[in-house]
């Protein structure tokens, strides 16, 4: 069997060595979204709440202004009628009349307006209600998962650090001028930064190699291709 060009097996240790780091990573970003995500839930369930909750204090207000105008308007009546009952006059009597029929009318629409005020005001409280459930339900479901999260989470951290000294060591290991090279790859693209040379192409972009290139790769030459940055070799 061939032998394998120098530092070639090292940086694919390195390679292996940040594959295995960076699915870690990606366990810890999908953990961590997870319970910022119930985080966020509940905090704008939270909002929400308090928002409906300010909401329906305000139509309570408002209904209350409306049956105390209401009351006002009926007490007003009841006087109205009480002078009339020892009316001296008729003049007196058709004006005490005239202002009774007014008061009336007043009464009807002060009526009309406390009951829609009344109704807004039961509708704003159930909404309140409903959104204020919908916010301890969201904070139930928060905890719970930033319960469940934060032991995996520890877990995973733990897991990230031991990758973390495997890569160091496999970096160490790659002679310098080829670690910088690919350092500057991996920061650059990311993915796959050594590929097998195919036949006569780069296996990760697929762009053809020169008749330069190739003998460069048969004499067991580590390549960069011109095309994609990749290290190519035969492996
Ligand atoms: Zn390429």
């Amino acid at each position: 069997m061939k032998p394998l060009p120098p530092g070639l097996r090292e940086l694919l240790e390195l390679a292996e060595a940040d594959r295995a780091r960076d699915a870690v990573v990606v366990r810890v970003r999908a953990e961590t979204a997870r319970r910022d995500a119930a985080a966020k839930a509940a905090a704008t369930a939270a909002t929400m709440a308090s928002q409906a909750s300010a909401r329906a204090g305000d139509a309570q207000r408002a209904s209350a202004e409306a049956s105390a105008k209401l009351e006002a308007g009926e007490s007003e009546l009841r006087r109205l009628s009480q002078q009339m009952d020892v009316a001296g006059g008729m003049k007196e009597f058709e004006g005490l009349k005239t202002r009774i029929e007014a008061r009336g009318a007043q009464n009807a629409l002060l009526e009309e307006a406390a009951l829609v005020a009344m109704e807004r005001a039961e509708a704003a409280a159930e909404v309140a209600a409903g959104c204020a459930a919908d916010a301890d339900a969201a904070a139930r479901t928060a905890a719970e998962v930033a319960a469940e999260c934060a032991p995996r989470l520890a877990e995973l951290e733990a897991q990230l650090a031991i990758e973390d000294a495997h890569r160091r060591e496999a970096a160490g290991r790659v002679p310098e001028a080829l670690l910088r090279d690919y350092e500057h790859l991996a920061a650059k693209s990311g993915g796959r930064p050594v590929v097998p040379y195919g036949s006569g192409s780069c296996d990760g972009c697929f762009t053809s190699f020169g008749a330069q290139v190739k003998t460069r790769l048969a004499e067991g030459e580590i390549v960069r291709c011109g095309s994609c940055g990749r290290f190519v070799a035969a492996m």
